[in-house]
């Protein structure tokens, strides 16, 4: 069995546990392979395992990869968005994870009226107000969320959270606590077209105390493919 497999099936497993000491069921949670630097044909061996949603956080690696890994999979774009770029994956991506400001809410939904679709969007949220990362403030998040409710061509589906770096993934606990509430709360206010469901929060390193916390996607590489070899610049 090829390393891949094997981490796959590792992952699956404790997704599994996870979601039974909390009580939810496997199949509410999205395990999105992400597959940033990671080249076509160790992709395709994740995605014969079943993972055929995969997440990328530039652009330009989207397209790259777009046509040679074919129509068995969806993308979705994970990273910072620039404005400008919205145009070239308008039509190739399932869900945005990263909208963070409404110039590029705008901007997407401008794009996604052009070609006649209605986009996916989470609105990211810098939970722990770390200044290293991009995303709105807990406190911002309703009125960010009442600012692009209007716009017909985007679906507003939920929030994302890159949390911090922790040793201990239990430290992050509170931060995943907080996202769900956060949901929760912006949900009851029922504000015109706002119905959340979706929580993306957790990576490698503590996906399974998201879950127990409530995300619906998981957003794992280096558990999927190892460690990541960036190219040097
Ligand atoms: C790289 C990345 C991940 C995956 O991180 P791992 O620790 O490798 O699982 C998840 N989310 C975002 C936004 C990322 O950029």
């Amino acid at each position: 069995m090829g390393e891949i497999q094997q981490n796959i099936i590792d992952i699956e497993q404790r997704i599994t546990a996870a979601a039974q000491k909390s009580g939810r069921k496997r199949e509410d949670i999205l395990l999105l392979a992400v597959s940033k630097t990671i080249d076509v044909p160790r992709i395709k061996q994740a995605v014969d395992c079943g993972l055929k949603e995969l997440g990328e956080n530039r652009v330009q690696e989207i397209l790259e990869k777009y046509d040679t890994m074919g129509k068995d999979v969806c993308w979705h774009l994970i990273g910072h968005l620039q404005t400008n770029k919205v145009k070239y994956i308008i039509n190739k991506v399932k869900m945005i994870h990263s909208v963070e400001s409404i110039k590029l809410a705008e901007e997407i939904d401008k794009r996604a009226k052009q070609s006649n679709v209605i986009m996916d969007i989470l609105v990211e949220v810098n939970i722990a107000d770390e200044q290293s990362k991009f995303g709105v403030t807990p406190k911002e998040t309703l009125s960010f969320i009442k600012n692009i409710a209007f716009l017909d061509n985007i679906r507003i589906k939920g929030l994302m959270t890159v949390a911090p770096f922790v040793d201990n993934p239990e430290e992050n606990r509170d931060c995943f606590r907080r996202m769900r509430q956060l949901l929760v709360d912006i949900n009851a206010e029922k504000i015109d077209n706002v119905n959340m469901n979706v929580l993306s929060m957790g990576m490698s390193n503590d996906f399974e105390v998201a879950i127990e916390e409530g995300a619906t996607i998981v957003r794992v590489g280096t558990n999927i493919f190892g460690k990541r070899v960036y190219p040097q610049q």
